[in-house]
Order: C-alpha cells, then sequence, then structure tokens
C-alpha cells in the first residue's frame, strides 16, 4: 500500500456537500487534515427551496470525527460568498470542488425556458462564480487544484436532459481553458463524470446497481486530483464502482479536398467513409485550437499543387 494521501494545513471548499458526492468528499477531507467548507443550500433535487440542516450535519459529522469544517449555506450563484468564508474561517482556498448540482429532466419539447436557465444557473454559472472568486487566492498562492464536475450526460447526451447535458459539457470546456490559464501558477484543473447512487440517481436506477456505486468510489480520484503532489491538469476522468478512467478527443485522419469548383456537397458524400474512418488510418488527439493549424501544411501543399 503506498503512503496515503494527506492534506493538513490546506483548506478544501466543496459545493453542494450536504449529501451524496459531496457529504462523501466533505468526510474524507475532513478525515485527512483539511479544514473544510462544507457548502450546501438545502434544496431539493430540482433545486427548490433552502434549508441549513444540510451543510449543518455534515460539519457535525467532521467535528465529531476530530476534524475541522464550517458551513456555508449561499447557492452557488452567490459563490464568492463561499469562497469568503473559507477565507474568514482558515485564511485561504487550496482546493475548490464545485459539485452542486441539481435536474430539471424533461423532453426538449416539453422544456421551458425556466427549467434551461436555472440548469444552467446553479451548474455553469456556480462554478463559474466560486472559481472567480478563488482564483485571485490561487494565484497569488501559486497553488490550487480545481475538480469540476460534469456527467457522461454531457458527454454523450441523454434522453431528457438537453439543459443539463449542455450545462455539464460547458464544464468540460471552462475546466480545460482554466487548466490552461492555470498552469504557469500551479492551478490545476481536472473534470469528472462520476456515477454515484445519490438522491439524484436513486430513481432512474435498479436497486442492485446503486449498491454498486457509492459515492464513496469516487473520492480517491477526487482527493488524487486534489493533492498537491498531482501533476494532472486538464484530465477529463470517469469514475464509479471502483472504475477510474481518463478520456480525450479522437479526431479521424479525415479527408483534405481541393478547394476549387470540385469541392462540393456531392465530393463530401464520395469520401464520406474518409471523413469518419477512425481505423485505418492514424487518428489525433488535439489538446488545443492550434493543433488544427498544424493541418493547414498539408492542406497548403494540396491547393499549390
Ligand atoms: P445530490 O442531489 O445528492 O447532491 C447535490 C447537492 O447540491 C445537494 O445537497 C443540494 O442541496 C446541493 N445544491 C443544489 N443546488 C445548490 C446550489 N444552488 N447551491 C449550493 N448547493 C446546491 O446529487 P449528487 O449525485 O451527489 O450530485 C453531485 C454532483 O455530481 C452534481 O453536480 C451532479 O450533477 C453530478 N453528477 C452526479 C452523478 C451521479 O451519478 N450521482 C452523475 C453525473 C453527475
Amino acid at each position: 500500500m503506498p503512503d496515503e494521501l494527506r492534506f493538513d494545513g490546506q483548506t478544501v471548499v466543496i459545493t453542494g456537500a450536504g449529501g451524496g458526492l459531496g457529504r462523501a468528499y466533505a468526510l474524507f477531507f475532513g478525515s485527512r487534515g483539511a479544514n473544510v467548507v462544507v457548502n450546501d443550500l438545502g434544496s431539493s433535487s430540482k433545486g427548490e427551496g433552502h434549508s441549513t440542516k444540510a451543510a449543518d450535519v455534515v460539519v457535525d459529522e467532521i467535528k465529531k470525527a476530530g476534524g475541522n469544517a464550517v458551513p456555508n449555506y449561499d447557492s452557488v450563484e452567490f459563490g464568492d460568498r463561499i469562497v469568503e468564508t473559507a477565507i474568514k474561517a482558515f485564511g485561504s482556498v487550496h482546493i475548490l470542488i464545485n459539485n452542486a448540482g441539481i435536474l430539471r429532466d424533461i423532453s426538449f419539447k416539453n422544456m421551458k425556458d425556466a427549467d434551461w436557465d436555472l440548469i444552467q444557473l446553479v451548474h455553469l454559472k456556480g462554478a463559474y462564480k466560486t472559481t472567480k472568486a478563488a482564483w485571485p487566492v490561487f494565484r497569488k498562492q501559486k497553488f490550487g487544484r480545481i475538480i469540476n464536475t460534469a456527467s457522461a450526460a454531457g458527454l454523450y447526451g441523454s434522453f431528457g436532459q438537453a439543459n443539463y447535458s449542455a450545462a455539464k459539457l460547458g464544464l468540460v470546456g471552462f475546466t480545460e481553458t482554466l487548466a490552461k490559464e492555470g498552469a504557469k501558477y500551479g492551478i490545476f484543473a481536472n473534470v469528472i463524470a462520476p456515477m454515484a447512487a445519490s438522491r439524484m440517481t436513486q430513481t432512474v436506477m435498479p436497486e442492485d446497481l446503486l449498491s454498486m456505486l457509492k459515492p464513496e468510489w469516487v473520492v480517491p480520484l477526487v482527493a488524487y486530483l486534489a493533492h498537491k503532489d498531482t501533476e494532472e491538469t486538464g484530465g477529463i476522468f470517469e469514475a464509479g464502482a471502483g472504475f477510474v478512467s481518463k478520456l480525450r478527443w479522437e479526431r479521424s485522419d479525415g479527408a483534405l479536398f481541393k478547394t476549387d469548383d470540385s469541392f462540393t456537397p456531392a465530393s463530401i458524400l464520395a469520401r464520406w467513409s474518409e471523413v469518419q474512418d477512425f481505423e485505418s488510418k492514424t487518428p489525433q488527439y488535439p489538446t488545443g485550437p492550434n493543433d488544427f493549424f498544424a493541418l493547414l501544411e498539408s492542406a497548403r501543399e494540396l491547393q499549390s499543387n
């Protein structure tokens, strides 16, 4: 067994830590020496209502086990107040886990603007507001760890979740750019698509699956990514039931067309199998917009012939 990773003297802010995955993260970090800010609005899984109880119960659990924790009851849309709680109580913030979330599942046909807006507000704007407040602190201390929470629904699409999928994939793009802008300041950002039994999933998954999906089984990856010794940044991971894996974009080798009158929709049709051929040629794994410009060299060659 390797030595267990600890977080002594570090302050971790976890949004939506009053239940489900966030609670599991909070209890873990509290048991490994970190100061924990347990944020939770105490709303329903659809984002209705609020209560201080959810955060208070988790803070009590951490304290009873000998850890350090304070509650915060703000909605993540006021993420600056959550970070302020960390600074006031513990003097800084080192790790930010954007985890709070709700669902407004409904077919796209029946989706109302309110279903769309609330999901973007909590998931995307919430993560933006906490990160925006933590960023100058991270930059100044030349250290920060951000873990954002996406979803398989965002990576692959999911029936009845157009609003949620859009927000969750938005968090992937957000993370990728934070990773690029933060690297030289020691700020690392990664994004996870977890799978866990919680009130969010208990009504849509069968009991035997839920029993394999304890939130605790997502904790080791999150804690690893949050640790000062990790070198990982800009990673996209799926985790659940003891399974941990990394994802990346794959671009087919594609087809290159001469950009003259012959470049028509029919020419695309004729070479469609090449456009989507991931098997016979060498696929590429782009990591930024500049990777497209590398293609331009061969395009220039073809056009000049
Ligand atoms: P959960 O409902 O148990 O926990 C979410 C917590 O966020 C709740 O305690 C809730 O009160 C809190 N919250 C909601 N809105 C808030 C707001 N505006 N401000 C502060 N707190 C707020 O759900 P969970 O399954 O633990 O989900 C945690 C995260 O993981 C979410 O972002 C969710 O979208 C994501 N996720 C979960 C799964 C899964 O399988 N459970 C899958 C994919 C993604």
